[in-house]
């Protein structure tokens, strides 16, 4: 097999001429083109050294190229190294010295951080088109070869490189089309999310329906920029964390601008709370379905069908909006105690997942695959339950877990309550060490009011919803909390930035 080749099925199924890649509402490349491209560009990376089995990163934000170049590297036998383009240039040389890749493909914009790359439209890039039409069909290679080096976002500790094989990118692209959404065929997908991330994998079932990928003209994900798109492109899906979600729908709120044309937003990456989900859903329609992934087990861990979400949004099943859905096609969950026994229903423990989507452990660190992956579990370092429908609610990291007073209080609880207030945008909950309680429960939010007055408010929502112990000892707000280049807060600076006031 090879995950390439559901580049030539979407050709099939929609004919050569159909359009493959977008940018804007202008065609860049039809299915006859694109594979044309592919092909030779194959044959360029082949004589530029690239063998089955070798790596080629891809330092670079959306633009067409990338999945040109993520497709000749698959028709290769070769694996790709998505780098996040956020990335400082001390994170990006720890990715590279680890890679070791072959060639790497770099941005105009990004050529100065990379010099080693080779930049896109520049006469090195060019020149790769300028061999054979290359061979017809992708290399044929084992279900178990890397497809797919995935760099751990790295919010705890280094980087890590998930071994991602073609085998799991199928699993995939057939759960997602089973669980997440069945797409029709020609079924447009928009890339406002990075590509180097999930979006890039969501390039695949677009394709296995002959879909088209669509990036956006100008970097912009406002309802304006996402409405000129949709209408363009009826039917079409995206993948948006939930901040990107947040954020679409007051500002569609505040505009009055509503995307129409839409069929699926899929977020996943972080929770999107229950009051979020209906604002999301009451401003923007029954447009929702969700995913739980990590870069080990990516987008596969567990999903809620938009038709799953849409019913539970109907009957106000808060418990099903909680969660994070059911297992994933071909995964199986188990929640576990620390060896790794299965606990029973509705407590709380790690969650552990094996199935065909699980990555095949870490490029060179196997003390770390023997920790995450032994036993043949995926150990997620997620904290889950189960509930008797078999819907798995997260708990937040087992990392985060605050013990207070001897009490454990898991974070996600209180940063529910928390986001519930209407002047709150975003809530982190974290433990700091204490002489008395051994970790205080800490809250930051972000928020435009002040902390003397908005505190007491938070305080009283948090005893009115919460038990005692669980209620913050400390109220910070800032403005905004600090992301990673994968807009997910980093708990470990927000916890540095009030010890080193101590
Ligand atoms: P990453 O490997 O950077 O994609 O981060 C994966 C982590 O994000 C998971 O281990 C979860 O902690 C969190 N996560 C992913 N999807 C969801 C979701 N749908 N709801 C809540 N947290 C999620």
């Amino acid at each position: 097999m090879n995950i390439a080749l559901l580049l030539l099925r979407g050709a099939f199924r929609r004919g050569d001429a159909a359009p493959a890649l977008a940018e804007g509402a202008r065609v860049v490349r039809s299915y006859g083109t694109l594979i044309e491209r592919v092909r030779r560009l194959s044959a360029g990376l082949t004589a530029a050294g690239v063998k089955p089995g070798d790596r080629v990163a891809l330092f670079m934000a959306n633009r067409p190229d990338y999945i040109e170049i993520m497709l000749a590297t698959w028709w290769t036998g070769a694996a790709v190294v998505p780098v996040n383009a956020g990335l400082a240039p001390d994170e990006l040389a720890v990715i590279l010295a680890d890679a070791a890749p072959r060639l790497i493909f770099t941005s105009p914009d990004l050529a100065a951080a990379c010099p080693q790359g080779i930049a896109m439209d520049s006469p090195a890039w060019m020149a790769l088109f300028d061999h054979g039409p290359g061979p017809v069909a992708p290399m044929e290679v084992s279900a178990q070869a890397l497809a797919w080096l995935f760099f751990t976002s790295g919010t705890t500790g280094r980087p890590k490189g998930a071994m991602i094989h073609h085998g799991a990118l199928m699993a995939m692209t057939q759960g997602f089309l089973t669980d997440v959404d069945t797409l029709p065929v020609g079924t447009p997908m928009l890339h406002f999310a990075p590509l180097s991330h999930g979006s890039g994998l969501y390039t695949l079932p677009c394709f296995a329906v002959g879909g088209t990928q669509v990036l956006p003209a100008a970097p912009g994900f406002r309802p304006v920029d996402v409405a000129a798109l949709t209408e363009h492109w009826p039917g079409a899906c995206f993948f948006a964390a939930p901040t990107m979600v947040r954020r679409l729908v007051q500002q569609a709120r505040s505009s009055g601008i509503l995307p129409t044309g839409l069929r699926t937003i899929i977020y996943g990456g972080a929770p999107l709370y229950p009051a979020d989900a209906r604002e999301a859903a009451d401003t923007l329609g029954p447009v929702f379905a969700q995913i739980y992934g990590q870069g080990e087990s990516p987008m596969t861990i567990t999903a809620q069908s938009r038709d799953a979400f849409t019913a539970a949004l109907m009957q106000e099943d808060d418990p099903f909006l909680q969660s994070v859905g059911r297992p994933f096609l071909g995964s199986d969950i188990r929640i576990a105690d620390a060896d790794d026994r299965p606990l029973p229903t509705g407590e709380i423990g790690e969650v552990l997942v094996r199935g065909p989507a699980v990555c095949a452990g870490y490029r060179n660190d196997p003390d770390a695959t023997a920790r995450t992956f032994g036993g043949g579990w995926l150990r997620t370092g997620d904290l889950g339950r189960l509930d008797a429908r078999g819907l798995l609610t997260l708990e937040g990291r087992s990392k985060e877990l605050i013990i207070t007073g001897g009490s454990n209080v898991y974070p996600i609880e209180v940063e529910t309550v928390l986001l519930d207030h209407p002047d709150v945008t975003d809530a982190a909950v974290v433990g700091i060490p204490h002489p008395d309680w051994g970790e205080a429960v800490t809250a930051f939010v972000a928020s435009d009011r002040d902390a003397a007055t908005l505190a007491p408010e938070l305080d009283a929502l948090c005893r009115e919803r919460i038990a005692r112990f669980k209620a913050p000892k400390a109220y910070h707000v800032r403005d905004s909390l600090p992301g990673n280049a994968y807009g997910k807060i980093v708990k470990r600076a927000l916890v540095a930035s009030v010890q080193s006031r101590n």
